[in-house]
Protein backbone atom coordinates (compact mmCIF):
# COMPACT_ATOMS: atom_id res chain seq x y z
CA UNK A 1 0.00 0.00 0.00
CA UNK A 2 1.29 3.24 -0.52
CA UNK A 3 0.17 6.56 1.64
CA UNK A 4 -1.76 9.22 0.12
CA UNK A 5 -1.78 13.06 0.98
CA UNK A 6 -4.83 14.71 0.12
CA UNK A 7 -8.16 16.46 1.52
CA UNK A 8 -11.71 15.11 2.70
CA UNK A 9 -14.68 16.07 4.16
CA UNK A 10 -14.79 13.65 7.35
CA UNK A 11 -19.14 14.07 7.64
CA UNK A 12 -21.95 15.62 5.39
CA UNK A 13 -20.99 19.59 5.05
CA UNK A 14 -18.09 19.24 7.22
CA UNK A 15 -15.04 21.81 5.41
CA UNK A 16 -12.47 19.54 3.51
CA UNK A 17 -9.34 19.40 6.24
CA UNK A 18 -6.25 17.12 5.40
CA UNK A 19 -6.04 12.99 5.53
CA UNK A 20 -4.21 10.61 4.30
CA UNK A 21 -5.32 7.17 3.21
CA UNK A 22 -3.84 4.06 1.65
CA UNK A 23 -4.09 3.69 -2.45
CA UNK A 24 -3.11 0.12 -3.38
CA UNK A 25 0.32 -1.08 -5.28
CA UNK A 26 -0.01 -0.64 -9.28
CA UNK A 27 -1.08 -4.18 -10.03
CA UNK A 28 0.19 -5.56 -13.69
CA UNK A 29 -2.37 -3.37 -15.41
CA UNK A 30 -2.58 -0.13 -13.45
CA UNK A 31 -0.86 3.07 -13.86
CA UNK A 32 0.03 5.08 -10.94
CA UNK A 33 0.02 8.86 -11.49
CA UNK A 34 1.46 11.79 -9.52
CA UNK A 35 -1.29 14.13 -9.65
CA UNK A 36 -0.39 17.83 -10.52
CA UNK A 37 -3.60 19.28 -11.14
CA UNK A 38 -7.61 18.54 -9.99
CA UNK A 39 -10.54 20.49 -11.57
CA UNK A 40 -13.20 21.56 -8.60
CA UNK A 41 -16.58 20.60 -10.30
CA UNK A 42 -20.03 21.06 -8.61
CA UNK A 43 -20.21 17.73 -8.49
CA UNK A 44 -17.83 17.76 -5.84
CA UNK A 45 -20.17 20.53 -3.83
CA UNK A 46 -23.76 18.58 -4.20
CA UNK A 47 -21.13 15.00 -3.12
CA UNK A 48 -19.84 16.51 0.03
CA UNK A 49 -23.12 18.00 1.24
CA UNK A 50 -25.12 14.79 0.20
CA UNK A 51 -27.31 16.40 -2.06
CA UNK A 52 -27.98 13.68 -4.08
CA UNK A 53 -28.06 11.00 -0.96
CA UNK A 54 -25.82 7.78 -0.52
CA UNK A 55 -22.62 10.01 -0.41
CA UNK A 56 -19.78 8.00 1.82
CA UNK A 57 -17.44 9.51 4.17
CA UNK A 58 -14.48 10.33 5.11
CA UNK A 59 -14.90 11.49 0.69
CA UNK A 60 -11.90 12.59 -0.96
CA UNK A 61 -13.70 14.61 -3.66
CA UNK A 62 -11.90 15.31 -7.49
CA UNK A 63 -13.13 13.93 -10.82
CA UNK A 64 -10.87 16.31 -13.27
CA UNK A 65 -7.21 15.02 -12.67
CA UNK A 66 -4.40 15.87 -14.93
CA UNK A 67 -1.03 14.34 -13.98
CA UNK A 68 2.04 12.59 -15.30
CA UNK A 69 2.47 8.79 -15.18
CA UNK A 70 5.49 7.84 -11.87
CA UNK A 71 5.00 3.88 -12.50
CA UNK A 72 3.21 1.05 -14.73
CA UNK A 73 2.55 -2.84 -14.13
CA UNK A 74 4.26 -5.25 -15.84
CA UNK A 75 1.44 -5.69 -18.20
CA UNK A 76 0.48 -2.19 -19.28
CA UNK A 77 0.71 -1.29 -22.95
CA UNK A 78 -1.00 2.10 -23.01
CA UNK A 79 0.73 4.13 -20.68
CA UNK A 80 4.65 4.42 -19.93
CA UNK A 81 6.83 6.70 -17.22
CA UNK A 82 6.52 9.94 -17.57
CA UNK A 83 3.16 10.32 -20.12
CA UNK A 84 0.80 13.15 -19.33
CA UNK A 85 -2.03 11.20 -17.66
CA UNK A 86 -6.14 12.26 -17.32
CA UNK A 87 -8.75 10.80 -15.05
CA UNK A 88 -12.38 11.32 -15.21
CA UNK A 89 -15.45 10.28 -13.60
CA UNK A 90 -15.07 6.67 -13.80
CA UNK A 91 -12.05 4.86 -12.79
CA UNK A 92 -13.66 0.93 -13.74
CA UNK A 93 -17.25 -0.76 -15.00
CA UNK A 94 -17.87 -4.10 -15.74
CA UNK A 95 -16.61 -4.04 -19.06
CA UNK A 96 -18.94 -6.94 -20.40
CA UNK A 97 -22.73 -5.30 -20.19
CA UNK A 98 -23.88 -4.06 -23.94
CA UNK A 99 -23.07 -0.29 -22.81
CA UNK A 100 -19.63 -1.29 -21.53
CA UNK A 101 -19.20 -2.94 -25.15
CA UNK A 102 -20.28 0.12 -26.83
CA UNK A 103 -17.89 2.16 -25.59
CA UNK A 104 -20.59 3.94 -23.58
CA UNK A 105 -19.13 2.99 -19.68
CA UNK A 106 -20.46 5.70 -17.75
CA UNK A 107 -23.91 4.25 -18.32
CA UNK A 108 -22.48 0.82 -17.36
CA UNK A 109 -25.74 -1.67 -16.09
CA UNK A 110 -23.87 -2.58 -12.64
CA UNK A 111 -22.74 0.78 -12.30
CA UNK A 112 -19.79 2.55 -13.01
CA UNK A 113 -17.30 2.43 -10.69
CA UNK A 114 -16.54 6.51 -10.02
CA UNK A 115 -12.99 8.10 -9.43
CA UNK A 116 -14.64 9.14 -6.07
CA UNK A 117 -17.67 8.47 -3.61
CA UNK A 118 -18.22 4.94 -5.13
CA UNK A 119 -16.66 1.70 -4.41
CA UNK A 120 -14.47 -0.14 -6.14
CA UNK A 121 -14.28 -3.96 -7.18
CA UNK A 122 -13.02 -5.23 -3.30
CA UNK A 123 -15.78 -2.76 -1.55
CA UNK A 124 -13.18 -0.44 -0.83
CA UNK A 125 -14.49 3.61 -1.19
CA UNK A 126 -12.73 5.50 -3.97
CA UNK A 127 -10.74 8.55 -3.27
CA UNK A 128 -10.42 11.44 -5.98
CA UNK A 129 -8.40 13.76 -7.10
CA UNK A 130 -7.70 16.18 -4.33
CA UNK A 131 -4.69 13.94 -3.70
CA UNK A 132 -0.78 13.40 -4.73
CA UNK A 133 -1.33 10.63 -6.74
CA UNK A 134 -3.99 7.65 -7.76
CA UNK A 135 -3.93 4.50 -9.10
CA UNK A 136 -5.56 3.15 -12.08
CA UNK A 137 -6.36 0.67 -14.70
CA UNK A 138 -4.82 1.68 -17.90
CA UNK A 139 -7.95 1.03 -19.63
CA UNK A 140 -9.61 3.98 -17.77
CA UNK A 141 -6.81 6.20 -18.17
CA UNK A 142 -6.75 9.60 -20.73
CA UNK A 143 -3.99 10.44 -22.75
CA UNK A 144 -3.77 14.48 -22.44
CA UNK A 145 -2.73 16.34 -25.65
CA UNK A 146 1.41 18.19 -25.59
CA UNK A 147 0.64 21.55 -26.99
CA UNK A 148 -2.34 22.18 -23.95
CA UNK A 149 -1.34 23.54 -20.65
CA UNK A 150 -1.96 21.04 -18.16
CA UNK A 151 -3.85 22.82 -15.67
CA UNK A 152 -6.41 24.37 -18.17
CA UNK A 153 -6.63 21.06 -19.43
CA UNK A 154 -8.11 19.03 -15.99
CA UNK A 155 -11.79 20.39 -16.16
CA UNK A 156 -11.92 18.87 -19.74
CA UNK A 157 -12.27 15.47 -18.03
CA UNK A 158 -15.50 16.06 -16.49
CA UNK A 159 -16.68 19.55 -17.75
CA UNK A 160 -15.23 19.46 -21.22
CA UNK A 161 -17.11 15.71 -21.86
CA UNK A 162 -20.12 16.49 -19.88
CA UNK A 163 -20.68 19.13 -23.08
CA UNK A 164 -19.09 17.18 -25.61
CA UNK A 165 -20.86 14.37 -25.67
CA UNK A 166 -24.70 16.02 -26.27
CA UNK A 167 -23.14 18.13 -28.43
CA UNK A 168 -21.95 15.77 -30.42
CA UNK A 169 -24.72 13.28 -30.11
CA UNK A 170 -27.15 15.86 -30.63
CA UNK A 171 -25.51 16.67 -34.19
CA UNK A 172 -24.38 20.04 -33.30
CA UNK A 173 -22.42 21.48 -36.21
CA UNK A 174 -22.14 23.95 -39.23
CA UNK A 175 -26.32 25.10 -39.65
CA UNK A 176 -27.50 23.95 -36.11
CA UNK A 177 -28.41 26.70 -33.33
CA UNK A 178 -27.66 25.66 -30.03
CA UNK A 179 -28.32 27.26 -26.68
CA UNK A 180 -26.20 26.76 -23.47
CA UNK A 181 -27.74 27.66 -19.96
CA UNK A 182 -25.93 28.48 -17.49
CA UNK A 183 -22.59 29.88 -17.96
CA UNK A 184 -20.38 27.82 -15.42
CA UNK A 185 -17.51 25.05 -15.52
CA UNK A 186 -19.91 23.26 -17.49
CA UNK A 187 -21.53 25.98 -19.57
CA UNK A 188 -17.88 27.73 -20.24
CA UNK A 189 -17.29 24.80 -21.99
CA UNK A 190 -20.59 24.08 -23.95
CA UNK A 191 -19.65 27.43 -25.77
CA UNK A 192 -15.90 26.65 -26.68
CA UNK A 193 -16.44 23.44 -27.77
CA UNK A 194 -20.43 24.21 -29.72
CA UNK A 195 -18.10 27.26 -31.18
CA UNK A 196 -15.44 24.74 -32.09
CA UNK A 197 -17.84 22.23 -33.99
CA UNK A 198 -18.85 25.30 -35.98
CA UNK A 199 -22.72 25.62 -34.30
CA UNK A 200 -24.61 29.06 -33.81
CA UNK A 201 -24.21 29.61 -30.45
CA UNK A 202 -26.34 31.07 -27.50
CA UNK A 203 -25.51 32.11 -24.04
CA UNK A 204 -28.52 32.26 -21.84
CA UNK A 205 -27.56 33.28 -18.12
CA UNK A 206 -29.60 34.59 -15.65
CA UNK A 207 -28.21 38.29 -16.27
CA UNK A 208 -26.63 39.98 -18.65
CA UNK A 209 -23.05 40.12 -16.13
CA UNK A 210 -21.00 37.56 -18.01
CA UNK A 211 -21.57 38.80 -21.44
CA UNK A 212 -18.58 40.09 -22.56
CA UNK A 213 -16.88 36.64 -20.94
CA UNK A 214 -19.51 35.03 -22.58
CA UNK A 215 -18.86 36.49 -26.25
CA UNK A 216 -14.71 36.29 -25.52
CA UNK A 217 -15.45 32.53 -25.17
CA UNK A 218 -16.97 32.15 -28.50
CA UNK A 219 -20.75 33.18 -28.46
CA UNK A 220 -22.67 34.48 -30.74
CA UNK A 221 -25.52 35.61 -28.53
CA UNK A 222 -25.94 35.95 -25.50
CA UNK A 223 -29.51 37.23 -23.37
CA UNK A 224 -30.85 36.80 -19.54
CA UNK A 225 -32.93 34.64 -18.46
CA UNK A 226 -34.64 36.93 -15.91
CA UNK A 227 -35.92 39.48 -18.67
CA UNK A 228 -39.18 38.47 -20.09
CA UNK A 229 -38.49 39.54 -23.61
CA UNK A 230 -35.78 36.81 -23.62
CA UNK A 231 -38.75 34.56 -23.95
CA UNK A 232 -40.66 35.99 -26.42
CA UNK A 233 -37.69 37.26 -28.65
CA UNK A 234 -36.42 33.69 -28.58
CA UNK A 235 -39.67 31.65 -29.17
CA UNK A 236 -39.03 28.53 -30.84
CA UNK A 237 -35.56 29.61 -32.02
CA UNK A 238 -32.99 26.58 -31.14
CA UNK A 239 -32.37 23.02 -31.97
CA UNK A 240 -30.62 22.04 -29.05
CA UNK A 241 -30.58 23.65 -25.55
CA UNK A 242 -28.24 21.84 -23.25
CA UNK A 243 -29.22 22.74 -19.52
CA UNK A 244 -26.28 23.00 -17.02
CA UNK A 245 -28.05 24.58 -13.77
CA UNK A 246 -28.91 22.95 -11.19
CA UNK A 247 -31.17 25.74 -9.09
CA UNK A 248 -34.66 25.88 -9.53
CA UNK A 249 -36.12 27.90 -13.19
CA UNK A 250 -38.72 28.13 -15.71
CA UNK A 251 -38.46 24.96 -17.62
CA UNK A 252 -41.42 25.48 -19.45
CA UNK A 253 -40.44 28.71 -20.99
CA UNK A 254 -37.23 27.05 -21.97
CA UNK A 255 -38.62 24.21 -23.33
CA UNK A 256 -40.69 26.89 -25.43
CA UNK A 257 -37.56 28.18 -26.86
CA UNK A 258 -36.74 25.25 -28.82
CA UNK A 259 -38.55 24.60 -32.37
CA UNK A 260 -40.52 21.69 -33.79
CA UNK A 261 -38.14 18.74 -33.15
CA UNK A 262 -35.57 20.23 -30.82
CA UNK A 263 -34.50 18.37 -27.92
CA UNK A 264 -33.14 20.28 -24.62
CA UNK A 265 -30.38 17.62 -22.81
CA UNK A 266 -29.85 18.21 -19.44
CA UNK A 267 -27.06 17.89 -17.56
CA UNK A 268 -27.39 20.25 -14.43
CA UNK A 269 -28.76 17.88 -11.66
CA UNK A 270 -30.68 19.36 -9.27
CA UNK A 271 -31.42 17.96 -5.80
CA UNK A 272 -34.73 17.17 -6.78
CA UNK A 273 -37.27 16.56 -9.16
CA UNK A 274 -38.51 19.06 -12.02
CA UNK A 275 -41.48 20.28 -13.27
CA UNK A 276 -42.16 19.71 -17.10
CA UNK A 277 -45.25 20.55 -18.53
CA UNK A 278 -46.44 17.79 -21.33
CA UNK A 279 -48.31 20.36 -23.52
CA UNK A 280 -44.93 21.93 -24.35
CA UNK A 281 -43.46 19.45 -25.65
CA UNK A 282 -46.50 17.69 -27.19
CA UNK A 283 -47.28 20.70 -29.48
CA UNK A 284 -43.87 20.94 -30.88
CA UNK A 285 -42.58 17.32 -30.53
CA UNK A 286 -39.62 18.30 -28.52
CA UNK A 287 -37.80 16.18 -26.32
CA UNK A 288 -36.21 16.45 -23.15
CA UNK A 289 -33.05 14.28 -22.17
CA UNK A 290 -30.64 13.35 -19.45
CA UNK A 291 -26.85 12.91 -20.37
CA UNK A 292 -23.96 12.09 -18.63
CA UNK A 293 -20.43 12.64 -19.13
CA UNK A 294 -19.01 10.46 -21.75
CA UNK A 295 -17.21 7.37 -22.31
CA UNK A 296 -13.84 6.58 -22.23
CA UNK A 297 -13.68 6.91 -26.07
CA UNK A 298 -15.30 9.31 -26.66
CA UNK A 299 -13.55 11.37 -23.70
CA UNK A 300 -10.13 10.79 -25.52
CA UNK A 301 -11.70 11.71 -29.18
CA UNK A 302 -12.89 15.10 -27.13
CA UNK A 303 -9.41 15.62 -25.55
CA UNK A 304 -7.70 14.78 -29.36
CA UNK A 305 -10.32 17.69 -30.54
CA UNK A 306 -9.00 20.17 -27.59
CA UNK A 307 -5.73 19.59 -28.56
CA UNK A 308 -6.19 20.45 -32.26
CA UNK A 309 -8.53 23.00 -31.84
CA UNK A 310 -6.53 24.43 -28.80
CA UNK A 311 -9.57 24.63 -26.49
CA UNK A 312 -8.73 24.80 -22.41
CA UNK A 313 -11.14 25.89 -19.65
CA UNK A 314 -10.34 29.79 -18.60
CA UNK A 315 -9.39 28.80 -14.79
CA UNK A 316 -8.39 30.32 -11.99
CA UNK A 317 -5.74 28.04 -9.51
CA UNK A 318 -5.75 27.93 -6.01
CA UNK A 319 -3.86 26.25 -3.05
CA UNK A 320 -5.56 23.54 -1.89
CA UNK A 321 -5.70 25.28 1.47
CA UNK A 322 -8.86 27.25 -0.23
CA UNK A 323 -10.87 24.62 -1.06
CA UNK A 324 -13.86 25.51 1.11
CA UNK A 325 -13.84 28.65 0.49
CA UNK A 326 -13.83 27.93 -3.63
CA UNK A 327 -16.99 25.84 -2.75
CA UNK A 328 -18.54 28.75 -1.40
CA UNK A 329 -17.52 30.91 -4.21
CA UNK A 330 -18.62 27.95 -6.50
CA UNK A 331 -22.01 28.25 -5.11
CA UNK A 332 -22.29 32.48 -5.29
CA UNK A 333 -21.65 31.83 -9.25
CA UNK A 334 -18.20 34.02 -8.44
CA UNK A 335 -15.89 31.79 -10.44
CA UNK A 336 -14.45 32.61 -14.21
CA UNK A 337 -15.04 29.38 -14.75
CA UNK A 338 -13.11 27.03 -13.03
CA UNK A 339 -11.22 26.26 -9.42
CA UNK A 340 -8.23 24.02 -10.15
CA UNK A 341 -6.11 22.69 -7.43
CA UNK A 342 -2.62 23.01 -7.85
CA UNK A 343 -1.98 19.58 -5.97
CA UNK A 344 1.83 20.75 -5.23
CA UNK A 345 0.49 23.12 -2.60
CA UNK A 346 -0.20 19.89 -0.64
CA UNK A 347 3.61 19.90 0.81
CA UNK A 348 2.60 23.56 2.55
CA UNK A 349 0.24 21.73 5.16
P1 LIG B 1 -21.21 25.89 -11.83
O1 LIG B 1 -19.84 26.20 -12.28
O2 LIG B 1 -21.65 26.26 -10.46
O3 LIG B 1 -22.22 26.50 -12.94
C1 LIG B 1 -23.59 26.50 -12.79
C2 LIG B 1 -24.15 27.76 -13.46
O4 LIG B 1 -25.55 27.76 -13.22
C3 LIG B 1 -23.67 29.07 -12.87
O5 LIG B 1 -22.47 29.53 -13.39
C4 LIG B 1 -24.81 30.01 -13.23
O6 LIG B 1 -24.68 30.47 -14.56
C5 LIG B 1 -26.00 29.11 -13.17
N1 LIG B 1 -26.68 29.33 -11.87
C6 LIG B 1 -26.18 29.15 -10.63
N2 LIG B 1 -27.10 29.51 -9.70
C7 LIG B 1 -28.16 29.88 -10.38
C8 LIG B 1 -29.44 30.34 -9.98
N3 LIG B 1 -29.76 30.48 -8.70
N4 LIG B 1 -30.32 30.62 -10.96
C9 LIG B 1 -29.99 30.46 -12.25
N5 LIG B 1 -28.79 30.03 -12.67
C10 LIG B 1 -27.89 29.76 -11.74
O7 LIG B 1 -21.49 24.32 -11.88
P2 LIG B 1 -20.91 23.21 -12.90
O8 LIG B 1 -19.70 22.59 -12.31
O9 LIG B 1 -20.89 23.78 -14.24
O10 LIG B 1 -22.06 22.10 -12.75
C11 LIG B 1 -23.39 22.40 -13.12
C12 LIG B 1 -24.30 21.24 -12.79
O11 LIG B 1 -23.98 20.12 -13.64
C13 LIG B 1 -24.19 20.70 -11.37
O12 LIG B 1 -25.47 20.30 -10.95
C14 LIG B 1 -23.30 19.47 -11.53
O13 LIG B 1 -23.48 18.51 -10.51
C15 LIG B 1 -23.80 18.95 -12.84
N6 LIG B 1 -22.86 18.06 -13.56
C16 LIG B 1 -23.42 17.11 -14.33
C17 LIG B 1 -22.62 16.29 -15.09
C18 LIG B 1 -23.24 15.25 -15.97
O14 LIG B 1 -22.52 14.36 -16.43
N7 LIG B 1 -24.51 15.34 -16.28
C19 LIG B 1 -21.23 16.43 -15.03
C20 LIG B 1 -20.70 17.44 -14.24
C21 LIG B 1 -21.52 18.25 -13.51
P3 LIG B 1 -25.15 31.95 -14.98
O15 LIG B 1 -24.48 32.90 -14.05
O16 LIG B 1 -24.69 32.08 -16.37
O17 LIG B 1 -26.65 31.97 -14.88
ZN1 LIG C 1 -17.88 16.78 -12.57
ZN1 LIG D 1 -20.79 -2.54 -17.92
Amino acid sequence: MSKTRGYAAAAVKAPLEPYSFERREPREHDVSIAIRFCGVCHSDIHQARDEWGGSIFPMVPGHEIAGIVTAVGAKVTKSKVGDRAGVGCFVDSCRACAQCQQGIEQYCATGATWTYNGRDREGTPTMGGYSDKIVVDENYVLRLPENLPLDATAPLLCAGITLYSPLRHWHAGPGSKVAIVGLGGLGHMGVKLGHALGAEVTVLSHSMKKREDGLRLGADYFHATSEAETFTKLRGAFDLIINTVSAPMDWNALISLLRVDGAMVVVGIPEGQIPIGVMALAMGRRSIAGSAIGGIGETQEMLDFCGAHNVTSDIELIPIQKINEAYERVIRSDVRYRFVIDIATLGAD
